[in-house]
Formats: C-alpha cells, structure tokens, sequence
C-alpha cells in the first residue's frame, strides 16, 4: 500500500478503487467494479478475518446451519441474477413443496396464517373470513378496509399506524405485526412504512383499498400467468418465493471473494479514516498504511461509516450515526424427529408481541430444506431479541438457551433433550427504517453528490434483504465510477 501521495508528475498509475466491507454488500460492490472497469486496481478491505459479514454457514454433523441469513426472496431479481452470473444457479435449493405455509401463534397454539395473506393483504377474503385467529369483530373490521377512505398524500407513517388505520387492531396485532417483525426485528410504531412496505401506500393511494388492489394485481397476474405466491409459470427456471444454496450461503460469498483479482482482499485490515487529498481518497488503514487511491466504496454498516467520514463531512457522518439498529439472537437446535410432538407441516411459525413470548419465530429450517439435517433429524432455528426484547442480545448463554429452548420445546410439543444446538448473536445487525428514512437517504444522497468517487453500499438504506444489498452493492460501484446509472428503477438505489 501507498504511504505517500503521486506527485503531480508521477507516471500515470491504474484506476483505483477500494471497496470498505466484505458482507455481501461490498463483494456485490466489487463484483461490479471487476466487470465495469476490469483494468481497475481494487482493495477490498475487511476488518475481520472472514468474508461475508453477518452471513455465514456452519455444517457440522450433518447438520447445515446458517449463522443469520437462511434465504432469499426471488420476487426480486438480484440474488438470483447475481447467483446465474456466479454460475451458482445450478446450486440454487427451493423451499419444499409441501412445508410453504406459515403459521401464527395464538393463545400458545399455532394456527394457520390464513392463506393468500401477504404480509399486510390479504389477497383471499374466505380464508380471513374464517381463521380462528380473528374475533368476529374484528374480521368485520377487516372487511370495512374496502370503505376506508384512501390517504393520498406523501407523508410517511408508522407501519403500525397504517396497518390499525386500513386493517384495524386485530389484523395489525396478529398478523401484521409478528410477519413484520420476524423480517426486521422493529419496533412498529416507529418503523417506516414507506421506507419498507411501500407498495402497500402505493396500492391504497392507486387503488382506493389494499382488498381491491389485491384483488385486482392477482386477475393481472392469472392472466399474465403468475401464481399466487409470484412464482413465474412462464418458462424458463421456476422457483419458489424463497431459495437458498445447496452448500449455504456462505457459497455466495466465498464464490465472490474467489473472482477478485489475487491479493485484492486485504482481511484483517480495517479503515480508520476517509479524507480528500489533492483530488484522491486516502484512507488510514489499521495495520499502519494509507491507500491512495479515486474511488471509494464505504458498505459497512451506517454506525461504522459515519466515524469514517466525519473528518470529510461531519453532516453525512451525523446522518448515518442517527441510523438506529437493533440485535437479535439466533438459537439453531436440532431434535430427533421423534421428539417433536407438532407435524411441523410447514415453513415456520411467527409470534405476535401480545402472546408475551420471548421469541418473534422460529423456521422449521430443515422442512422448508430438507437436505440441512440427516434423516430422521429435525433443525429448527429460533429467533429472538430485536426491538421487542433488546435484553436477550446481551444475556449469558446459561440463560439465554434454556429460555429460548423451555419456549420452542412448549410451542412444540418436544419432549426430551436437542441433539446438538448452536448460538449466534448480533449485537447490531438490523438496521431500523425509522419514520422519514425517505427524507434522511435524501439528505444522505445530497451530502454525497459533493464527493464524487465516493458512495454508499449497504443494507442501511434500501433494504435489509440479501437482493436488495446486492443491488445496492453493484449500484454503488456505478456511482463511484462515476458512470451513468442504467434506469430510474436502479438509479434509486444507488448512492
Ligand atoms: C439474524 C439475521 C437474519 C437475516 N435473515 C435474512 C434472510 O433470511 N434473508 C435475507 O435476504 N436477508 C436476511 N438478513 C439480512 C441480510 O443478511 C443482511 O442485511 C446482509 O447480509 C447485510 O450485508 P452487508 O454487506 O450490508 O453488511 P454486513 O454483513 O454487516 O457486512 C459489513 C462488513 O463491513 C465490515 N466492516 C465494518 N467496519 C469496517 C471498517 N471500518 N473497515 C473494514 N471493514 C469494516 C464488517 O466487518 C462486515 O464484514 C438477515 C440478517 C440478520 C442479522
């Protein structure tokens, strides 16, 4: 690495660009710069010894376990697109046929999700119609969604006052509230709906009510030929809403970190500082070096940017520090097939905030893919801790497991000891789109556009999911290339 920056006279040097962070963000952010300016000099610098960030898969007697993520969504196209141009799309697993249905825990039990709800709609009205976890009353408030008049203006709202204002308490309670929760760990009064279920907004404000919109996008899709769950029947490859690899995810990575050019991944060496110098990036890097170079692509998480850049720009690092983030613990345990009382006829099962419990879900990991427990073996992952119980993150193993482990062994019926478990903690994995998040990426991207040659990667912004920081990995790449971003559905993305 550089100590020194070129003279103004020094032989013309290579393009160089340094991707902060090897979590699936900035391996995407890399993956786009080798294909846009192969001649590039890259660094990917990586704190930690290991590639992947938060992603990461254990095997281990014939178990498969996956330390957070365990899967992603294919309704949008990045992860997969992403995994054909890895040639991984051979590896790709879809969810078993037979174990797709959710389940929501009510009074201790689990019930059915009523089907062809999603998320915050429900496309069918017979199965809301006659769920048992509804009272009378408030499936009747369900139904007066299709009256309530349409908010049309722009401000944005929590998800838990959008979800009571068209569904009504109960539907909010237990149904919208646990599905969402499971997926970001958030405190609904304060989470944004815009920022992160936005097309529910837009179908109220298109569409007049989120019954009608769903009824009037699933005769599109029939007649487009899209089933239900947006599994394409065009042809081509079919999969399911979900997928996973063969080998875990940690396979996305790695395959990433296999295609950067030898010696480009610097792990174990983090950045302390980004700062402006006679038109180059220097970053202080902790094993004592500078790297000099003209584009920067910083996709740690908003907390760990923003002590980054204050020297460079003390209100961009403000806005990323305000960023909140919340934790969550993961409890993988496996039982003999035997010891589990429930049929387990399905993907998994969320739990609403007002059953008291200590878990938000936990996935029948090993129904939903059987191929991540041997035979007569069943691996199940519990998921706790995020805004609900923040405590949980930071409460000794000895207590932590036998709580988590006495919850799912009632939910259960499980009878008798796990075979093997496993304990994954993130302290600050999540980040929370707080009401407004639209009105603070502005802010962000008005900061940015001053510092050409520098860009944001990340699940911070856009979205948590595993696509969604693929794209804005490979979007940022675009943007401290300075090239032109392809369309306004991608440009959207990239900061
Ligand atoms: C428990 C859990 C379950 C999840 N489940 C799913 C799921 O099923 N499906 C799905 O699609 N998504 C899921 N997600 C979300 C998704 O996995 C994450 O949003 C995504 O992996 C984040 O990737 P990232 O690269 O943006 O960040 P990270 O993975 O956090 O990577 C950032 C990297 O930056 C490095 N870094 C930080 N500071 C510095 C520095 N100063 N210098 C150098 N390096 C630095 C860190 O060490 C880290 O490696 C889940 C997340 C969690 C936590």
């Amino acid at each position: 690495m550089e100590n020194t920056l070129p003279s103004p006279d020094a032989p013309a040097r290579p393009f160089r660009v340094a991707v902060i962070g090897a979590g699936i963000s900035g391996l995407a952010a890399a993956w786009q710069i080798r294909r846009l300016r192969p001649e590039a000099e890259l660094a990917v610098f990586e704190q930690q010894h290991s590639v992947g960030g938060v992603l990461g898969t254990v095997r281990e007697n014939g178990f498969q376990v996956e330390r957070s993520a365990d899967n992603f969504i294919t309704t949008l196209p990045w992860g997969v697109q992403l995994c054909r141009e890895l040639a991984l799309e051979d590896q790709l697993v879809t969810t078993h046929p037979d174990h797709r249905r959710a389940f929501v825990v009510w009074r201790g039990r689990l019930h059915p999700l009523p089907d062809g709800f999603l998320m915050m709609a429900p496309t069918r009205l017979w199965p809301l119609a006659t769920t048992p976890l509804l009272s009378p009353l408030g499936k009747v408030r369900a139904a007066m969604e299709f009256f309530i008049p349409p908010r049309r203006d722009d401000n944005d709202e929590s998800l838990a006052h959008f979800a009571r204002r068209r569904l009504g308490r109960e539907v909010y309670e237990r149904l919208v509230e646990p599905l969402v929760s499971a997926v970001y760990g958030a405190d609904m009064e304060r989470l944004s709906v815009l920022a992160t279920l936005s097309r529910f907004r837009e179908m109220e404000r298109n569409y007049g009510s989120l019954i009608r919109a769903m009824r009037v996008q699933m005769a599109q899709r029939r007649r487009a030929g899209t089933s239900r769950d947006g599994h394409s029947r065009e042809s081509g490859a079919r999969y399911s809403m979900f997928v996973t690899l063969q080998q875990g995810l940690q396979e996305l990575v790695d395959r990433l970190a296999q295609h950067l050019p030898p010696g480009a991944l610097r792990l174990g060496v983090g950045v302390t500082t980004i700062r402006r110098e006679n038109d180059h990036w220097v970053l202080t890097l902790t094993d004592g070096h500078q790297f000099v170079g003209d584009a920067v692509v910083v996709a740690t998480p908003a907390y760990a940017a923003a002590p980054l850049l204050c020297e460079l720009d003390g209100r961009l690092a403000e806005e990323l520090a305000a960023i909140t983030y919340t934790g969550s613990v993961i409890l993988a345990v496996a039982y003999r097939r035997e010891a589990v009382g429930h049929p387990l006829h399905g993907s998994g099962c969320v739990i609403p905030r007002i059953e008291g419990s200590p878990l938000l879900a936990v996935s029948f990991s090993s129904q939903k893919y059987p191929h991540l427990a041997p035979k007569g073996y069943v691996l199940l992952r519990v998921f706790a801790g995020g805004a609900r119980h923040p405590e949980l993150v930071s409460l000794e193993d000895t207590q932590l497991v036998p709580l988590l482990r006495k919850e799912v062994e009632r939910l259960l019926r499980i009878e008798g000891q796990p075979v093997q478990h496993w304990l994954f903690r993130w302290s600050q994995a999540m980040p929370q789109y707080e009401v407004n998040h639209g009105d603070r990426l502005r802010r962000i991207a008005e900061r940015l556009a001053a510092w050409p040659g520098l860009a944001l990667a990340g699940n911070a912004y856009r979205g948590v999911g595993i696509p969604h920081c693929i794209q804005s990995g490979r979007q940022a790449a675009v943007r401290a290339l300075g090239l032109p971003v392809e369309d306004q559905q991608t440009s959207s993305s990239a900061f």
